[in-house]
């Protein structure tokens, strides 16, 4: 077992590191306080419950997170499972901290809630669904205010998924499904993929325990020097490098536990047919060398037809930016390639993370005026949430709408002005037309793809244009609530029937 002291030296030590010239007493202050606090209490596993906050932080501090985060990150219990006041608290480290720590506290009690009649149909509902939608509803407000509340919340489910074996089969079983279903989608949509791939391999472990084994020790067998095969595809593609002057770094791995398991799945095939278990990642300097690598590789090897994906021209909605291809050599080697720059590459790993990093740069280096930060602009997505689960009664419709909103497949749907709409994978034009305006999907008639009519349930797919037909004083249909894909939709028509009930 790890000595809480020596975590702590090694926390220390890193944040001297990456913040020169910040002060750490504020750390080392929380770090006193929390072990004093949590004294008397263990974690499931028996060790001294400080071990779990320390935890917390060195993923936080791995992530280079700045002081408040960390500080937060040693004291975000204490509110929830100790004598410690909210008052208290706040007098000895501020408002920033302990709004951080408040954040991630889970409300102990519903009867406040149960008391607003607004909340009646909630009440129809298990008592631990209401607490979890509540919860979440909680944080999400919390997080739209500070967003490394989110990333406070991640770096403690972690530690939870980590230490899971201590807990009772039925509860890991739970925690693992939230895991899966909503915090690692969460990652994902803050661009934290290092992040959101321990957390759904952790959760599969505890969810399919036996194909978990079996999966991991086929992808042990394809680690680099032990495979045949990679080595090969790495060498064609040096080969390919060999003679051009562009810099370039190369690295290959096999994909995440879950990831090849979800494509398993999805296209029932057996492991050793899914196609591109392996990723090779090619890193340079500029956008423009991008290009230039990709055509290098398309040229000397064939693209597989529906590949290519460009995730620089179009960014995904969490600032996830690449060129993805998937080539063959022979028929019988098939892998997938990116394609990035450095600094595309920092984003990818660290996300919403490296956002921090980058502003606490900003700040050391007082540049007059601040750059325009696209985080923010790509943070619009939990205030959409928060709006649309305002119509949204009940918590069961509330917690199915967030999984429907974090995740991540999308498509993009041109409007006829030629703006993108990005929308849920499976969404259908009257989708479309509520995440255009609210009226234009009320007063819905027909739809056109493309030019040509087509039904309105209807997908739609990725770059297809699309057209809403309206007819004044035109109402939504109940059965379009059957095949439409986003909560907005719902939460709009289901708003649309309360105020104006049949006669
Ligand atoms: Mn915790």
């Amino acid at each position: 077992m790890i000595e809480p002291k020596n975590l702590f030296r090694e926390i220390l030590e890193k944040v001297k590191i990456y913040l020169p010239d910040q002060d750490p007493k504020i750390l080392q202050k929380a770090y006193r306080y929390s072990q004093e606090a949590h004294q008397k209490q263990q974690r499931a596993g028996g060790e001294p419950y400080i071990i779990h906050p320390l935890h917390v932080a060195k993923t936080l501090c791995d992530l280079q997170m700045d002081l408040p985060t960390l500080s937060a990150a040693l004291l975000h219990d204490v509110l929830e499972d100790t004598a410690t006041s909210r008052e208290t608290l706040k007098s000895e480290f501020g408002e920033e901290i302990t709004s951080l720590v408040e954040g991630v506290t889970k409300i102990d009690s519903l009867e406040h809630f149960a008391l607003n009649p607004e909340n009646v149909s909630f009440l129809s509902s298990a008592p631990e669904i209401v607490k979890q939608a509540e919860y979440w509803r909680k944080m999400l407000v919390a997080s739209a205010e500070d967003i490394r509340v989110i990333v406070l919340k991640l770096a403690d489910r972690k530690h939870n998924m980590e230490t899971l074996e201590f807990l009772r089969p039925e509860k890991r079983t739970r925690i693992a499904e939230e895991t899966i279903s909503l915090y690692a989608p969460l990652a994902q949509r803050l661009g934290m993929y290092q992040l959101k791939s321990t957390l759904e391999d952790l959760s599969l472990e505890y969810l399919e325990p036996e194909k978990f084994q079996t999966l991991q020790n086929k992808i042990n067998a394809l680690e680099v020097g032990k495979e045949e095969f990679l080595k090969k595809c790495v060498e064609k593609i040096k080969e390919v490098l060999k003679n051009s002057s562009i810099p370039c770094r190369m690295s290959a791995r096999p994909k995440n536990i879950y990831s090849i398991y979800r494509k398993m799945i999805r296209q029932d095939k057996p492991f050793e047919e899914i196609q591109d278990r392996i990723g090779i990642r090619l890193i340079t300097d500029t956008v423009e060398h991008c290009y230039a690598l990709l055509s290098l590789i398309h040229s000397n090897f064939a693209p597989l037809e529906n590949t290519f994906t460009d995730y620089i021209a179009t960014p995904k909605n969490n600032l996830y930016q690449s060129l993805h291809t998937t080539v063959s050599t022979s028929p019988a080697e098939i892998f997938e390639i990116q394609i990035r720059t450095e600094e595309m590459h920092h984003t990818c790993e660290y996300g919403i993370a490296a956002h921090w990093r980058y502003k606490q740069g900003a700040a050391r280096a007082k540049s007059g005026a601040p750059k325009e930060d696209p985080f923010e602009r790509k943070l619009d997505w939990i205030k959409h949430i928060l709006e649309w689960q305002q119509d949204t009664g009940n918590p069961e419709e509330f917690l199915e709408g967030l999984k429907t909103e974090l995740a991540f497949d999308q498509v993009f749907v041109f409007t006829p002005k030629g703006e993108v709409k990005k929308l849920p994978l499976g969404s259908c034009p009257i989708d479309f037309a509520y995440s255009v305006h609210t009226e234009l999907g009320n007063q819905c008639i027909g739809a056109k793809v493309n030019g040509k009519m087509v039904k309105l349930e209807t997908q739609l797919k990725s770059g297809e244009q699309c057209e809403i037909m309206t007819r004044k004083n035109q109402k939504p249909h109940k059965d379009w609530l059957e095949f439409i894909k986003t909560p907005r939709a719902r939460s709009k028509i289901r708003k649309f029937f309360r105020e104006h009930p049949e006669k």
